[in-house]
């Protein structure tokens, strides 16, 4: 975006922010902000896709909240995405929802990435999120109170490779767990499909 998506319109006036473009950025970063008179601007990459810009204003958004001034550390880069992630998403309205599929949950909160949708969705329904990009996987992310091998199994190999191979949706419940794959084609080129294990 250009300009300030009605999200990021919205968002930035409540936390009293002022929204600037420009792409690239300084060292590649996706946002940054400076104090300009009295004003607080964040700056964000035009050329990233809405959904990115949207996490990377709220991870700004964060880093005022917790008073992180100067240069961070990686404890607070992590704080920052925290809270950025409850900022995007919150709650409530998000645990009305967090039982609803990825698709579900993506028509509820179109602001935010079917990524940050499915890692949101771990801190209120136990899963094992796994991201496969191209045909590769590239996360495999575990909630605290579930316990699930550190590899992925056959079966979920399989959900995956189906819902990349037929470009549709799964969704499988058996042994007692169910399995939910989304595909995800958003003309990026990069075909993307999560996969979310939880019990059923
Ligand atoms: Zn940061």
């Amino acid at each position: 975006m250009t300009e300030a998506t009605p999200w990021a319109h919205d968002f930035a006036r409540k936390h009293k922010l002022t929204l600037r473009f420009e792409t690239p950025l300084p060292g590649k970063v996706p946002a940054y902000k400076y104090e300009d008179g009295d004003l607080m601007v964040v700056v964000l990459d035009s050329s990233l896709p809405d959904e990115r810009q949207h996490f990377s204003l709220a991870h700004e958004a964060a880093h005022l909240i917790l008073g992180h001034t100067g240069d961070v550390s990686p404890q607070e880069e992590q704080e920052a995405n925290f809270l950025a992630s409850e900022l995007l998403l919150p709650d409530p309205p998000f645990s009305d929802f967090a039982y609803e599929n990825l698709r579900g949950l993506k028509d509820a909160f179109p602001q935010a990435s079917f990524e940050a949708l499915a890692r949101r969705r771990q801190q209120f329904i136990p899963s094992v999120l796994t991201i496969m990009d191209d045909g590769l996987i590239t996360r495999r992310l575990t909630s605290d109170e579930f316990s699930a091998p550190f590899q992925i199994t056959p079966h979920e190999r399989h959900t995956l490779q189906e819902c990349l191979h037929t470009g549709e949706d799964q969704d499988e419940t058996g042994d007692g767990i169910r399995l939910h794959a989304t595909y995800v084609d958003e003309g990026r080129g990069v075909v993307r499909v999560l996969l979310i294990v939880e019990e059923s």
